[in-house]
């Protein structure tokens, strides 16, 4: 792999409080792609690959995915080509022992750039994923109510059916949230404690959550480039 100082992004924050949807607008704007690691797991899934059906135990209770499968699918897609200047990490880490393997990842190329905390309320993020639809094809992320598709249930972006996760119903999400609150919580003090954690208020609509998004970026010597 190439030189240091690369560029990585870590979206931090609890189920359906926007990471992903604020990941696919940055990765554009950007240049670097996003690795969601739910994503590659429900990717690995519609492939029946033994990584998805391992994965689907976990996903379908709101658990986590044991460590060492998902520190290992991470470590490969970031040694990719298109990670060479850096990626938007969402959904990963999320707990304590995937952050430090990630730190040991990218300790050749500088380590973690940024960790913007999405800071937004139970009730709200309840009420975004029971309304979130994904399509089936490219993943790209809808609401019914707050970013609805032009036609119902097809994707704008490349015409594919839009499907509700299973694990969006309102049992799992219940769990879902207390793992992040046990699991994922501890990351809040550990990137706060290396000065690399900025609070983003996540609460506020997609635009004015990716304007405070590039504010921290840029104060960072992130820049992007206007449209
Ligand atoms: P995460 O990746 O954190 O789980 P998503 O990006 O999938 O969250 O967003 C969850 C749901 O909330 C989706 O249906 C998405 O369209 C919607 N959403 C995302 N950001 C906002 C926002 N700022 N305001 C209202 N709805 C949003
Ligand atoms: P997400 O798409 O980020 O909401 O993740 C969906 C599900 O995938 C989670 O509830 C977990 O079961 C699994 N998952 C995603 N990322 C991770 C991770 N970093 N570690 C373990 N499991 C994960």
């Amino acid at each position: 792999m190439a030189a240091k100082n690369r560029i990585f992004i870590v979206l931090l924050g609890p189920p359906g409080s926007g990471k992903g949807t604020q990941a696919r607008i940055l990765e554009k704007q950007l240049g670097l792609p996003q690795v969601a690691t739910g994503d590659l797991f429900r990717f690995n899934l519609k492939h029946q690959t033994e990584l998805g059906l391992l994965a689907k135990k976990y996903m379908d209770a709101g658990e986590l995915v044991p460590d060492e499968v998902t520190i290992r699918m991470v470590e490969e897609r970031l040694s990719r080509e298109d990670c060479a200047q850096g990626a938007i990490l969402d959904g990963f880490p999320r707990n304590l022992p995937q952050a430090v393997a990630l730190d040991e990842m990218l300790a050749p190329y500088g380590g973690v750039t940024i960790v913007p905390l999405f800071v937004v309320e139970d009730d709200v993020v309840v009420e975004r994923i029971s309304g979130r639809r994904v399509c089936r094809n490219c993943g790209a992320v809808y609401h019914v109510r707050f970013n609805p598709p032009k036609h119902d249930n097809i994707c704008d972006v490349c015409g594919g059916e839009l499907y509700q996760r299973d694990d969006d119903r309102p049992e799992t999400v219940k769990n879902r949230l207390y793992v992040y609150y046990k699991q994922t919580g501890p990351l809040i003090g550990y990137y706060f404690a290396k000065g690399l954690l900025e609070e983003i208020d996540a609460s506020k609509a997609v635009n004015e959550v990716t304007e405070a998004l590039k504010a921290v970026l840029a104060a960072r010597g992130v820049a992007i480039p206007e449209a």
